[in-house]
């Protein structure tokens, strides 16, 4: 599976140094003062914008993601939030509990993730049997009681060719749990538009496959799949007419450009993802990543902060690392417009927050859980009925 909602978090190399508050000058530009003054005033024009704005947009310019991203980190998150009361009603936050439905023996490379076979010797991560479909619906239904609304499952494969039991037992898992009333989506590495099809008619909410970073860095992180090719899979969900759920790890050693390289990827698709997974890497020993340091909490937060503010109607998940965070940081997130968690007892190969401690937490800040299928694309309607 491509992308692992989860299990790849953390390392995050010494962040990079605080970035600089304005876009960057064209080759053109001459550093003066009249010129800081000038690229000051356009990107807080530039911000403004945003923020204005009443739809998401969909032609952004990097250096605009770049102006928006390098604000002052109070004004951006305060600004995300004015952004997220707009198109979303800020105390609904999405309990989404995921599940792997096949651990371990992929043949992928990808640097942080403990499940592939390239790096067992270290990570003593044993492949296990595909889940019974009964296993798997009988995961869902606790998830269920105890509040969770989405129901996502990985498996650890590259794609799906050639796979067709597994397949059918997969769309057999959708189609239970989505007769739950739960939201439903997959993991499950490349598909084609076949596939994306008979996920769809077996009524798949969403399909997770994350870019990870941005185009440039990408190739430091996996080798064995390129970045076109996880694009063209999210072209096949798209297309299928599933809600598309794609994110990045922050950690894995990438520069602030890359992240917002990772923006520019997602929010300049034909339609934004329904679904961004923002993911801490975790750095799992064993993983030519296992030795990163975590990213800092306010690279986390900028992240998402910039990602509400340039894809407003998104649901912006905290995924993987999340057990790391304080709840005073979650919280930032929260209020820069974060509304979804994975909740429950794990993620794909790393620790979880459970559900009660979820609980105890949105009692304490007025959060509530999301009801199924409540947040699909807001409308332009929405948004004017939020400003009155
Ligand atoms: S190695 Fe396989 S399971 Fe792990 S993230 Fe990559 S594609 Fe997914």
């Amino acid at each position: 599976m491509s992308t692992v909602v989860a299990d790849r978090l953390v390392p995050s190399p010494a962040s990079p140094a605080p970035p600089p508050p304005l876009p960057q000058q064209s080759h053109h530009e001459t550093a003066s003062p009249v010129n800081d003054v000038e690229r000051q005033q356009r990107a807080a024009r530039i911000l403004r914008d945003a923020v204005a704005a009443e739809r998401p947009r969909h032609d952004w310019a990097r250096e605009e993601i770049s102006a928006i991203f390098y604000q002052p980190l109070m004004e951006l998150s305060y600004q995300a939030a004015s952004v997220h009361r707009r198109f979303h009603n800020p105390a609904d936050v999405q309990l989404c509990t995921l599940m792997n439905i096949k651990t371990g023996g992929c043949t992928e490379d990808c640097s942080y993730c403990a499940q592939s076979t390239r790096y067992q010797k270290g990570t003593g991560l044993e492949a296990k049997r595909v889940e019974t479909v009964e296993s798997v619906l009988e995961a869902a239904r606790i998830a269920k009681e105890n509040g969770s609304t989405r129901f996502c499952m990985g498996a650890a494969w590259r794609d799906m060719r050639g796979r067709k039991n597994s397949l059918r037992n997969v769309k057999e898992m959708v189609t239970g749990v989505r007769a739950m009333g739960m939201e439903v989506c997959v993991t499950l590495g490349m598909i084609d538009d076949e596939q994306a099809k008979e996920l769809k008619e077996a009524g798949l909410t969403a399909y997770n496959h994350n870019v990870d970073t941005s185009r440039e860095f990408y190739p430091s992180i996996i080798s064995t799949r390129t970045y076109d090719e996880r694009l063209k899979t999210l072209g096949h969900v798209r297309d299928a007419g599933i809600n598309v759920c794609s994110g990045g790890i922050l950690g894995l050693g990438e520069t602030s450009e890359d992240r917002i390289g990772l923006l520019h990827t997602v929010a300049t698709l034909p339609s934004h993802p329904e679904s961004f997974p923002v993911n801490a890497l975790v750095p799992i020993k064993g993983t030519p990543l296992g030795d990163r340091k975590p990213i800092e909490f306010t690279s986390m937060l900028r992240t998402i902060a910039a990602a509400r503010i340039i894809m407003p109607a998104t649901i912006i998940r905290i995924a993987a690392g999340r057990k790391t965070m304080s709840e005073e940081q979650q919280a930032m997130c929260f209020m820069a417009g974060a509304n979804a968690i994975f909740t429950g007892e794990k993620m794909l190969t790393t620790e979880c927050n459970g559900w009660d401690e979820d609980a105890a937490m949105f009692g304490r800040w007025g959060l509530q859980p999301m009801k199924s299928f409540q947040k699909s694309p807001v409308s332009a309607g929405d948004v004017a009925a939020r400003r009155v």
